[in-house]
């Protein structure tokens, strides 16, 4: 077993201190080292804790002290684990001990958690933009119903010339400590103060603008760039522009989160911007320059002679622009190749001579297709 610490240097008092000299020193030292405060340090401040207060639990029980005194550490390593003794599972970072925190501090908070200071919450915005914005970017002004400082009393919640005094319940602190029998002893426990609702200061004269609260809702108008090659989900953080904090705290962020409303024409995946275009099926044969849409208004693109239906040409950066960094994506353009319907005589005396002419002209496709068909069913 790990050599452990003299429970009196643990709590820094003589052998000789009285009851309320140890309930001194564990106070500032739990204060000092809770975890709330020292988020720098969680873990060496969470040992450090649980040192004290296993000294204190001791120490701070007659019975147990006296046994302590007698024995060290030894009067209580039988009980280890086994749960047998008195402090079933007291001793260093037993099972048992774990409760114990627990319930010292079950939810009632301490130290930091209901005096410190506090940041605010963040505060959610959704966001419909165009195909076309979501591209490019936009800038636009929201506005954001959200609780902030009140400006009449700067957030104290005292009337203007007139100032929050410290609660005489709790000196300030916000808590009160009091004494409770458990199944371990006598435990000194934590609770929020009553009078001034854990805030460690009272209002004699609340401000009239936010009736003493300190805070009131406003709509706040912000400012809002969203950048260029945003998509669908994301999520743009604005700091600070969410609740303002508590007590001091920085107020708590805002995000925005942007939804791309559907293009009549545009299909994006990623960066690329992919387009459906029908042509006629003699352009497709013959070839042929026609004029496409892009984000950034018509080009011309050429289909080249002999083009099949489903063929994608490439407008190169003609996608949308990457969201850091330089460059953009490009534009794909699905060639859908008509078969023409509804037929003036003219014109199918015209495909009956075309056929007949290209009788012997076999697409190599077509010509692949049936030999694989006639493999197929001449076993
Ligand atoms: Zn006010
Ligand atoms: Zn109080």
């Amino acid at each position: 077993m790990v050599s452990k610490r003299d429970y009196y240097e643990v709590l820094g008092v003589a052998k000789t201190a009285t009851d309320d000299e140890l309930k001194k020193a564990f106070r500032k030292l739990a204060r000092k080292y809770h975890p709330d405060v020292n988020r720098d340090n969680p873990q060496e401040a969470e040992a450090k804790f649980k040192e004290i207060n296993e000294a204190y639990e001791v120490l701070s029980s007659p019975e147990r002290r006296a046994q302590y005194d007698q024995y060290g550490h030894a009067a209580f390593d039988g009980a280890q684990g086994g749960g047998a003794g008195g402090f079933g599972g007291f001793g260093g970072s037993g099972g048992g001990f774990s409760d114990i925190f627990d319930m010292f501090f079950g939810g009632q908070g301490f130290g930091g958690r209901q005096n410190g200071p506090e940041k605010g919450s963040d505060l959610r915005y959704d966001m419909e933009i165009s195909f076309e914005e979501a591209a490019f970017g936009k800038e636009t002004e929201i506005q954001i119903p959200r609780t902030e400082d009140c400006k009449a009393c700067h957030g104290s919640g005292a009337a203007p010339g007139t100032h929050p005094e410290t609660c005489p319940e709790c000196h300030g602190s916000g808590q009160v400590q009091f004494a409770q029998n458990t199944p371990f002893g006598r435990m000194m426990n934590v609770r929020s103060c009553d009078r001034c609702k854990g805030e460690g200061k009272i209002v004699k004269t609340p401000c009239k603008e936010c009736h003493g609260r300190g805070k009131v809702r406003n709509k706040r108008k912000i400012s809002i760039k969203i950048p260029g090659g945003v998509d669908n989900g994301s999520r743009l953080r604005v700091a600070n522009e969410g609740e303002s904090g508590l007590r001091g705290g920085p107020a708590g962020d805002l995000y925005i989160y942007i939804f791309v409303k559907a293009h009549k024409l545009f299909v994006r995946d990623g960066n690329e911007v992919i387009c459906e275009v029908p042509i006629s099926f003699v352009q497709a044969s013959l070839g042929d320059e026609i004029e496409v849409p892009t984000l950034d208004g018509k080009v011309k693109l050429k289909i080249p002679e002999g083009t099949q239906s489903g063929t994608v040409l490439r407008l190169k950066d003609k996608g949308i622009p990457y969201l850091r960094g330089h460059g953009r994506g490009d534009q794909h353009v699905k060639v859908k190749v008509l078969t023409p319907q509804r037929l003036s005589e003219k014109q199918r005396e015209l495909l009956r001579e075309f056929a007949k002419v290209g009788g012997e002209n076999i697409n190599p496709e077509q010509k692949n297709f049936f030999k694989k068909v006639k493999d197929l069913f001449d076993v």
